[in-house]
């Protein structure tokens, strides 16, 4: 962690990728900035608006340092394309492979995960003492990839990775099997959840299905039973049709709200060096999330 937490500095701050211009973490940050007296600047920088390619992260993170940025956070599509071009990388998200905060520390670029670290964060406040001796995990894209590392840091003993695209299901599970030695894990189809369901402690879903644009469930309700827990990471809405479905059978839920505020909890933690009030900026983000609702 940086020590930039003398008062009165300037921070400035981007969310480098495409499509950003919606994303709430500016808000989220600079609000949280002002209840703490900082003067703290966040913005989005969109590759597509600025006609930059993806590949050319490097020169952009060159650009933010050399304009007085303090950190960036990146999105897709650059999180593994950034690696190669940092100073250094902290061993989680090395572990990972992808960065989502690269921090400019006295001319040294660090990079830090707080999409995975933030997902432990919110399951650990908002699930704690959790079973954890067989989880299953469904959707294997980037959010999925930063989930199932979590998971099994976390102390899951037997992961199970389910996504639409088998092959992608099997090559993270594959990663995540490497990554994580003394854990099981293995890959599935979705038609095996009413076999993997029944006997699993809990499930954590990482697919879009569930947001306004994707509604429903992404499995059969009749597979949810009390002995699960139920996390989604689908945050707009909050409450999804699955988490209510859920709830109604049961389980214990988790909502993704928790993983969208501790990654920027964690984020502004390392930007700053100061402790954020998560429970504040989680306030923040489920204000935002209600206003900005489709
Ligand atoms: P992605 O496109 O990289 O991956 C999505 C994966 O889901 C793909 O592998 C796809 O094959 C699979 N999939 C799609 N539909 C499926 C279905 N019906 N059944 C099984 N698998 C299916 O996307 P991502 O970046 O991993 O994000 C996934 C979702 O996670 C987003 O839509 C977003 O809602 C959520 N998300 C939440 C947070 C958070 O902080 N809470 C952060 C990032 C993403």
């Amino acid at each position: 962690m940086t020590s930039k937490s003398d008062a009165g500095r300037p921070y400035l701050v981007g969310l480098v990728g495409t499509g950003v211009g919606p994303s709430l973490t500016p808000a989220l940050h600079m609000a949280e900035a002002r209840a703490q007296g900082l003067d703290y600047v966040y913005r989005t920088i969109d590759l597509n608006t600025f006609g930059v390619a993806p590949h050319r992260i490097g020169d952009v993170l060159s650009w933010a340092q050399t304009l007085g940025y303090d950190a960036l956070n990146i999105t897709h599509p650059c999180k593994q394309l950034v690696i190669e071009h940092l100073d250094d990388v902290d061993e989680t998200a090395r572990t990972l492979g992808a960065v989502n905060t690269v921090v400019f520390d006295g001319g040294r670029t660090v990079g830090y995960n707080t999409d995975t670290t933030g997902f432990a964060h919110g399951f650990a406040e908002g699930l704690p003492a959790a079973p954890m001796a067989a989880a299953v995990l469904i959707g294997a894209g980037g959010a999925g990839s930063a989930v199932g590392d979590a998971l099994l840091r976390m102390g899951v003993a037997h992961l199970t990775v389910v996504d639409l695209d088998v092959d992608r299901a099997a090559t993270l599970a594959w990663q995540l099997a490497d990554r994580h030695a003394s854990a099981r894990v293995d890959a599935s189809s979705l038609d095996k959840l009413s076999v993997l369901l029944p006997d699993s402690d809990g499930v954590v879903h990482a697919t879009p299905t569930g947001m306004a644009e994707h509604p429903g469930l992404p499995f059969d309700a009749a597979l949810l039973h009390p002995g699960l827990w139920v996390a989604d990471i689908v945050y707009r809405p909050i409450d999804t049709a699955l988490l209510q479905a859920a709830r109604a059978a049961g389980c214990r839920t988790l909502d993704g709200g928790h993983m969208a505020v501790y990654q920027a909890v964690d984020a502004f933690a390392l930007i700053t060096g100061r402790t954020p009030d998560a429970e504040r900026m989680s306030a923040h983000f489920r204000d935002l999330v209600a206003r900005t609702a489709t």
